[in-house]
């Protein structure tokens, strides 16, 4: 078995997951096909060697805080070269996954390397989250709603609980600045129809680097004055 199919074994297996041999090719084969792009166009500055962890595994911590069911869709704000939404799409392949990307060649990198990976439940979109979450058909739709490193968590709660429907749950990966982010924004995420935030914390697997899922139910009806256009 190579180094790297064996540390996303045990890691899944640390993060209390599991995936059969076709999902960790799924997930290798993404792998594969972003260090050729990013070869000819900047989407990562992280190392292959590290993506199993920073990428794959980091991007997994995120399946605990989503709803227990087999068929969920999924929307992933601001997913870059496709993190957490398309290894949170190989683990749950019976929901749809929507990445969702201001910048129109990272949505089309990822949807198309999703394609090639094998995965068929990734939709792209081009677009910002602050008008998304304002166009009928998405607001309030999702059953859970991703992010990562995209924005502090008060600008980030704006875009996510919006496009929430009543009942599902938005969640933000963050590291742990992520305290001092929330401070002062009690008000907002109750403003947005969110109820009490729960944070998570867990080392990711093999390194010392401790990372915070932060998950916020969706417990009333956002405001129609929300997102408000940046
Ligand atoms: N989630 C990925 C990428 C983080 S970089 C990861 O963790 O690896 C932040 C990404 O958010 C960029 O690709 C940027 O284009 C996108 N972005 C920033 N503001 C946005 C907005 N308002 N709506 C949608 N995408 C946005």
């Amino acid at each position: 078995m190579t180094e790297e199919r064996e540390s996303l074994r045990s890691g899944i297996k640390l993060l209390g997951l599991s995936a059969t041999v076709g999902q960790e090719n799924q997930l290798l084969a993404y792998l594969t096909e972003l260090e050729e792009a990013n070869r000819s166009f900047n989407l990562t500055r992280i190392a292959r060697d590290e993506f199993v962890t920073l990428h794959l595994l980091d991007s997994l911590a995120a399946l605990r805080a989503l709803p227990d069911s087999p068929n969920l869709r999924v929307l992933d704000i601001g997913t870059g070269a496709g993190f957490p939404g398309v290894p949170i799409a190989a683990l749950l392949p019976g929901s749809s996954v929507t990445l969702l990307d201001s910048t129109g060649k990272k949505v089309r990198f990822a949807v198309a390397a999703a394609q090639k990976s094998g995965l068929a439940n990734v939709l792209g979109i081009h677009g910002r989250a602050e008008m998304l979450g304002q166009t009928e058909g998405y607001r309030e739709s999702f059953d859970a709603v991703t992010s990562r490193a995209v924005a502090p968590f008060g600008t980030l709660v704006e875009w996510m609980l919006p496009l929430v429907r009543i009942g599902g749950v938005a969640v933000a990966l963050k590291g742990t600045g992520y305290r001092e982010e929330m401070e002062g924004c009690e008000a907002l995420v109750s403003r947005l129809g969110g109820g009490k935030p729960q944070v998570h914390s867990l080392l990711l697997p093999n390194t010392g680097i401790e990372r915070f899922v932060i998950s916020i139910p969706k417990v009333a009806s956002t405001p129609k004055t929300f997102p408000r256009s940046k």
